[in-house]
């Protein structure tokens, strides 16, 4: 459909680390010789104690087992902090933007390295020890990125709660690995409005088995209860330890966190990231899809309660002494032009977000961009679903004015790091497609009885070997692990997700395998029927499902949100079908069309189908878990307006 292929860019081919040729070769090698390729990669990690071996893994149902570097030690925070403050101690390591554009901080390398050891004795203090779990359900402050670092500096699991999880979701987490201490803040910030964040700790600790401590961060100094014994502030406990705390040697497989996956289609997995593999794969990837150099000031919009902010704000960029930003706030507050605004104000040359987020700006028009220098970037990202091509070329021509390659990265909370992305300066662009395997990593597309396509093909994405930053097991259940991923198709790790391959090898996400439909014998992946509807003017953002019908089989259901101004009528409908028709084909023709102000939404902006699916199957009185969702409001007005009535 559409087969728009942008050329590297040549200031880009010039100063490329890795040109096309250097990728295939480098690519080749990690393949052909994993063990020699990854001790390569692995001298970009400060070990305590070098390693002997490096993969020792096994796909095999019953046996499943994945370890790296197994006999090596490390420590994470000391890989990225200390190891840093020789050379660069004065440099900025996190540049923190408040939710008020008049807030905004910059803290140095020393200054993170001394206020994490801090941290870490504070912890030492409330009893943490190696081995422990413990809950981080903070807003976006730099205090979120000191305590995930004080928790490996002394082996410490944590697991990061996003800030906008109800109590409920909260103490499911807290329970479900029986963290010892909660950190919270008093409320968080977002878009001027206060989020009670001790408040919902509160809650949420009265439905666990409460022998947890709270260790809570001032944020607002709005009054809040502290139950003596249990509550302590962390200021409090900070001014009374010493800002140094010896790194833990941590072998490269103990445990170095848990994050519970956002819930898209079901009850959310404690997935289980280890030591040495995630660090060396985040730092890696971060360096090479993200072309990093000294200067760059990196922003990745993410929040950290996801893995992207995990990878992509804390630990690969400061492994590899980089500039993160942290952003405390929300696109469209106080003003739409807010990112572009702060990409000015501290000169961002890497910019990372989600599909999400560009279709809401979109939505504003070029105005709130196109008033903005942005004369600072260089390189745009983006991770979390597919993008459309025709949001790829807005953000492409509108935000990057044209000048900036667009990484779109494929990956997973289970992944730890970046699987499928183009490499610019390496990779020409084709808008839509995740592009070429990182390094490692050998993806395949299997059929429904798990046979390995060759050639241009589409079916279901698996990878056939491990790779160093791949999650390890779900927490305390191992054999969940092993049914989610390794069940479904003999040695492959099944990723759950859609794809195809084009005839020059490029990969193309087409969603989840589950939001795969049927019509009249035809498989077709939504993300294509999205993409035709979201390339009308008046379409915003549309989410297509599947519904039975008596005589295709499935017929095809789209929820279509409307530009800010156009007006729903039966006349569009008719038209945005006849759009589709002509873009992919009388098959893709949706059935039924419902106009919805509002999708819903997990936390971190992905559509939930699984919702819609119920709702466009009339099954409403099933809906299962919503507490995941951002807005569960919309679910109501979705119902109330639902097209397929038996
Ligand atoms: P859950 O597993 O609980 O349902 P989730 O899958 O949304 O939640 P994540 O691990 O955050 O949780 O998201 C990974 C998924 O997001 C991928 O499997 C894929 O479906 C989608 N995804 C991520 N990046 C991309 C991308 N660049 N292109 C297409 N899809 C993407
Ligand atoms: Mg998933």
């Amino acid at each position: 459909m559409h087969d728009k292929i942008h050329p590297i860019p040549e200031e880009w081919a010039r100063a490329a680390r890795l040109d096309t040729a250097a990728y295939d070769s480098l690519y080749r090698q990690s393949i052909e010789n994993p063990d020699v390729f990854w001790a390569e990669q692995a001298k970009r990690i400060d070990w305590i104690q070098p390693f002997t071996k490096v993969k020792n893994t096994s796909f095999e149902l019953g046996d499943v087992a994945i370890r790296w570097f197994e006999d090596g030690v490390l420590n994470v925070s000391a890989n990225c902090l200390d190891r840093h403050l020789a050379t660069r101690g004065d440099k900025v390591a996190i540049l923190w933007e408040g939710d008020d554009p008049s807030e905004s901080r910059a803290i140095t390398y020393r200054e993170l390295h001394a206020e994490v050891n801090r941290f870490a004795n504070v912890l030492k203090r409330l009893g943490v020890e190696k081995g422990d779990r413990v809950t981080i359900y903070l807003p976006m402050i730099p205090e979120a990125a000191m305590a995930m670092l004080a928790c490996t500096r002394i082996g410490a699991m944590h697991s990061v709660v996003f800030g906008g999880f109800s109590p409920d979701s909260l103490a499911g987490r807290i329970g479900d690995c029986h963290s010892k201490v909660v950190i919270t803040a008093d409320e968080g910030v977002r878009g001027g409005k206060k989020v009670p964040l001790k408040h919902n700790t509160d809650l949420a600790l009265t439905r666990t088995i409460g022998d947890e401590k709270v260790l809570v961060i001032r944020r607002t100094g709005s009054e809040v209860a502290m139950h003596a014994g249990r509550d302590y502030w962390y200021h409090e406990l900070a001014a009374a330890v010493p800002d140094f705390c010896e790194p833990e040697p941590m072998s490269a497989e103990d445990p170095l966190f848990i994050l519970y996956t956002s819930g898209s289609t079901g009850r959310p997995k404690g997935v289980l990231h280890t030591t040495g593999g995630y660090l060396l794969h985040a730092a890696m990837s971060h360096e090479i899809v993200f072309d990093l150099r000294e200067d760059d000031v990196f922003w990745c919009t993410a929040d950290i309660g996801w893995v992207t902010g995990h990878s992509y704000i804390v630990y690969g960029p400061l492994a590899n002494g980089a500039t993160s930003v942290m952003f405390e706030g929300i696109p469209n507050y106080p003003t739409t032009s807010r990112f572009w605004e702060v990409v000015d104000k501290h000169k961002v040359t890497i910019f990372h977000t989600a599909p999400t987020a560009i279709r809401a700006l979109m939505q504003g028009g070029e105005e709130p961009v196109k008033s903005t220098s942005r004369a600072s970037l260089r390189l745009l990202g983006s991770v979390g679903e597919p993008i459309n091509p025709e949001a790829w070329e807005w953000y492409h021509r509108v935000v990057g004015d044209g000048r900036c390659p667009i990484v779109d990265t494929w990956w997973q909370t289970e992944t730890g790091g970046i699987l499928i992305t183009p490499f610019p300066g390496a990779t020409p662009l084709k808008p839509g497609s995740a592009s070429w395997p990182f390094f490692g990593v050998q993806p395949a597309i299997v059929d429904g009885d798990g046979k390995i396509l060759e050639g241009a093909c589409e079916g279901n994405l698996v990878i056939l070997d491990s790779w160093p930053g791949q999650m390890r097991t779900v927490y305390g259940d191992h054999e969940r692990f092993e049914q989610t991923y390794f069940s479904a198709y003999k040695g492959m790790y099944f990723t759950g997700d859609g794809c195809r391959r084009d005839a020059d090898g490029y990969y193309w996400i087409t969603g989840r395998v589950d939001d795969v439909i049927n019509v009249s014998g035809h498989r077709m992946g939504t993300a294509e029927v999205e993409s035709a509807l979201v390339s009308n003017h008046s379409v915003s953002e549309a989410a297509v499902v599947g519904y039975p019908h008596d005589i295709k089989g499935q017929g095809i259901y789209a929820y279509v949100t409307l530009m800010q101004g156009v007006t729903p009528s039966e006349d569009l409908k008719k038209q945005l079908k006849d759009w589709v028709r002509r873009e992919i084909g009388p098959i893709a023709t949706p059935d039924l069309i419902q106009f919805a102000p509002g999708l819903p939404k997990t936390r971190s902006g992905k559509i939930m189908r699984r919702i819609l699916r119920k709702i466009a199957e009339d099954e409403f009185g099933a809906l299962g878990d919503i507490t995941t969702l951002s807005d569960p409001s919309v679910v109501e007005d979705l119902i109330a307006n639902r097209q397929n009535r038996r």
